[in-house]
């Protein structure tokens, strides 16, 4: 249940892209969920809340991941020697099929579920399989966890073998309409969304049956873009009414406007692509792990949020290695400073509050008020206990969060809170809020 109470600690917090806000020894005083706003000394009016005093340690929002892919967590951290194309075949496929048998789906998800619930992410969009039976159990895994998440039931008709492939257009969107109607009302923390893996993979008969389902369930919709230059030659030839790979998406009408919509990777957008996913505030998840090991490129990120487009950032598990949102905000500064030294030197690269920004404030706005402590917004925080990590030197608390991030070592997160309600607290001897 959402709650009433206040946590003290060193507070930080994204206002902007270049603005971080860090409170010493301050109070964040979370009201029936929502964050009534961080002061350095309480109000009186607080005066009588149960406070909960972290004492120097860090309070952070809690972390989003826009994509990544649960059944994959599996093989994280091998087969890394392949581009996109080839490693879906190889890597991905055979694994992926294995989610029909439910016993193997559980055993895996279980994994999973425990390292989402022990990770600083508080909210994340998580692709599943094609199968129905495995995406719900997943979503009951999911809703255990007290994080908030959206998880799709992916849809694919065409271009992937044989046993891993939805027989028809018809049959994929039934077992999408069963999915939705297996799961209604059953969770409050999960929901669906849709699923079309990508353009590739997805029939024009498909996509049209899939507008219908988003019209008819009000979905959000998930899927990939302009990730790989195979691949959007490939989308050229498919569609080639389409202009560009993501006027695919658009013209079944499934590419932001009133549908939200979450477009992985985006690493070589067109310029028409580019102007048409501004105008429909479609969100781009950027994930500069996975752009490096499936060797995709860079995503233009300094440009997207120079034009104030819908950014945040994704681990893309398990083209990303791990689960770790601070890792993907190293990385995202990192790829910028490559591209930035060899591609556009006009392009300036990711400072450590925009990589912040990105893994906070920038994708929880995909959830509404969230990544941020602001007024208003959902109490999603971490608390972070870095004693650990020694130095000799006196760090002030921005130091010690660009540490965190560049350490990106999730032992160190002490307590975890989602829409205000505590999903653990390491140091508590009370048990987990149940
Ligand atoms: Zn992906």
């Amino acid at each position: 249940m959402a709650e009433t109470f206040i946590l003290r600690g060193n507070i930080c917090y994204s206002e902007s892209p270049r603005s971080l806000a860090v409170t010493e020894k301050g109070y964040l005083v979370c009201i029936e969920g929502r964050s009534a706003g961080v002061w350095k000394s309480l109000p009186e009016q607080y005066a009588g809340l149960p406070v909960t005093d972290y004492k120097d340690s860090l309070i952070v929002p809690g972390l989003v991941d826009l994509h990544l892919h649960a059944p994959q967590y599996t093989f994280r951290g091998m087969g890394m020697d392949l581009e996109l194309l080839d490693w879906l075949n190889t890597r991905t496929f055979p694994e992926e099929a294995k989610y029909e048998d439910l016993e193997y789906a559980g055993k895996a998800y279980n994994i999973f579920a425990e390292s989402m619930k022990k990770s600083a992410t508080t909210r994340a969009c998580i692709f599943a399989t094609l199968h129905r039976e495995a995406t719900a159990l997943l979503m009951d895994l999911m809703e255990d966890t007290g994080l908030v998440t959206m998880v799709g039931k992916v849809n694919m008709d065409r271009n992937c073998p044989d046993y891993l492939r939805e027989e028809s257009p018809e049959r994929s969107a039934q077992e999408t309409r069963a999915w939705l109607d297996g799961i209604a009302g059953r969770y409050r923390n999960t929901k669906p969304i849709l699923t079309p893996r990508f353009i590739p993979t997805c029939s024009d008969e498909l996509m049209r049956k899939l507008k219908e389902i988003q019209e008819e369930y009000r979905l959000p919709v998930q899927s990939h873009l302009s990730e790989n230059k195979g691949e959007i030659a490939w989308v050229k030839e498919l569609c080639p009414w389409a202009g560009y790979y993501g006027g695919a998406y658009d013209g079944f009408g499934l590419f932001g406007g009133e549908v939200k919509t979450i477009m992985a990777h985006c690493v070589w957008p067109e310029e028409a692509e580019k102007e048409r996913m501004k105008e429909q505030g479609v969100y781009i998840a950027h994930c500069p792990q996975s752009n490096t090991n499936l060797s995709s490129g860079i995503a233009p990120v300094r440009e997207y949020l120079d034009k104030g487009m819908n950014i945040g950032l994704g681990t893309d598990v398990a083209g990303g290695v791990g689960e770790s949102i601070f890792r993907a905000m190293a990385d995202a500064i990192q790829v910028s400073k490559l591209r930035w030294r060899l591609a556009d030197e006009t392009k300036k690269p990711l400072s450590v509050e925009e990589a912040f920004y990105l893994g906070t404030k920038g994708g929880g706005s995909f959830f509404g008020n969230v990544g941020s402590f602001e007024e208003g917004y959902e109490l999603d925080a971490v608390v972070i206990d870095d004693r650990a990590l020694k130095s000799p030197l006196p760090l002030s608390v921005r130091e010690r969060l660009e540490r965190i991030i560049y350490l990106s070592d999730e032992r160190h997160i002490r307590a975890k809170y989602v829409a205000g309600a505590r999903v653990f607290d390491m140091a508590d001897d009370m048990s987990p809020a149940d």
